[in-house]
């Protein structure tokens, strides 16, 4: 049977991305290549709105490689970090803080509820070095307030750093007005790359602290990657494959702008979830992200079956929550190469079971 993805990654690619993954991968220490990275570089600061002097890193890890190398190269262990944890990608930051003995603090939320602004005020942050969250918790579907969460941040003069890794491309992002200081986004969420590859941009007070911490990791020293990033290179082999795949990629998204792209799954998200308010469904999260639409059943039927049913019978792909969420929630994904049509016939099966 076909399967049609509405998972939070990897997600449906796009031809030109599959194309590019069936060709010859070049050697990568030479000017051309450095080139493709520079130009990734510079689509990437665009898109996130970095302000001028702001540096991009391509790490090759998974994207909880970029959060750890965020934690370990922004905070040393005289500093402490307030991480907001709303579910299982907020723990995870606590989990590196705990693995890399980084000193936080945790402001932890029932499930799918926004935080109170008085949680990250400026006179709670101004006991830390850096605010840390997700933007988009995808385990909920919560987005949060980046922009308060900012202005407190600048307010109290401590980084903010952003895991944007499903948010990026779905929900508006942008480093200069929301103040972000380390924006993280990964390769195989809206951007429907394979996994792999994994993207901080760095605004230019970040690139001064990690470029002169010493940190306890060979691989993650975000120093060596500002240096050799310079002419566009990579002190390992990168994703080479998956560089170029981004490079496609970004030219597409740029020609018609972030804004689309984020209307984009705006309208894919509205529409879906217009064509449901029927169903004994209801949205999970308080303030839900473009990126996924997260729903607890309201009758009998556990989510974890709603998933199991969808993909054996269908081929409809959703993405099932696990832990004590597991017969709560499912996540329908709006990201990737995805159309009306697609959300329409995972609407109409869902209908047919919950019926
Ligand atoms: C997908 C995702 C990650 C990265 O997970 P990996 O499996 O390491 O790629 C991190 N944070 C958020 C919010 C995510 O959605």
């Amino acid at each position: 049977m076909n399967q049609t993805l509405f998972t939070v990654g990897p997600v449906e690619m796009y031809p030109e991305t599959l194309r590019l993954g069936g060709v010859q991968l070049p050697y990568f220490r030479t000017e051309e290549f450095s080139r493709s990275v520079l130009s990734c570089e510079a689509a990437m600061q665009a898109l996130v709105g970095a302000p001028a002097g702001a540096r991009t890193v391509f790490l090759t890890a998974s994207g909880t490689g970029a959060m750890e190398a965020a934690m370990i190269n922004l905070l040393g262990e005289d500093d402490r970090a307030l991480v907001i944890s709303g579910g299982s990608f907020g723990q995870r930051f606590c989990e590196i803080c705990e693995d890399d003995q980084v000193p936080y603090d945790a402001v932890r939320l029932q499930p799918g509820k926004s935080p109170e602004p008085a949680a990250y005020a400026e006179s709670v942050l101004r006991n830390y070095s850096a605010l840390a969250v997700n933007a988009h918790e995808t385990s909920t579907g919560l987005l949060y307030d980046l922009r308060s969460m900012g202005l407190a941040c600048r307010k109290a003069g401590v980084l903010f750093i952003v895991d944007a890794i499903s948010a990026f491309l779905c929900d508006e992002v942008n480093m200069e007005e929301m103040g972000i200081d380390v924006l993280i986004t990964s390769s195989q969420k809206a951007l429907a790359l394979p996994p792999g590859l994994s993207i901080m941009v760095l605004s230019p007070r970040a690139v001064q602290v990690a470029a002169a911490r010493k940190v306890r990791s060979h691989y993650f020293g975000l120093a060596k990657y500002l240096k050799d990033g310079a002419r566009g290179q990579t002190p390992f082999t990168p994703a080479v494959g998956v560089i170029l795949q981004l490079k496609e990629r970004l030219g597409a998204v740029a020609n018609k702008g972030a804004a689309a792209s984020i209307a984009r799954a705006a309208d894919l998200a509205a529409g879906f979830r217009a064509s449901i308010a029927g169903l004994p469904l209801s949205i999970f999260p308080d303030r839900a992200s473009n990126a996924l639409t997260a729903l607890s059943p309201t009758t009998d039927i556990g989510a974890y079956e709603i998933y199991s049913r969808l993909r054996a019978e269908r081929g409809l792909v959703v993405t099932p929550n696990g832990g004590e969420l597991r017969d709560r929630v499912f996540r329908v994904g709006h990201m990737g190469n995805l159309e009306s049509s697609d959300l329409s016939r995972l609407a109409s099966a869902l209908e047919e079971i919950l019926r």
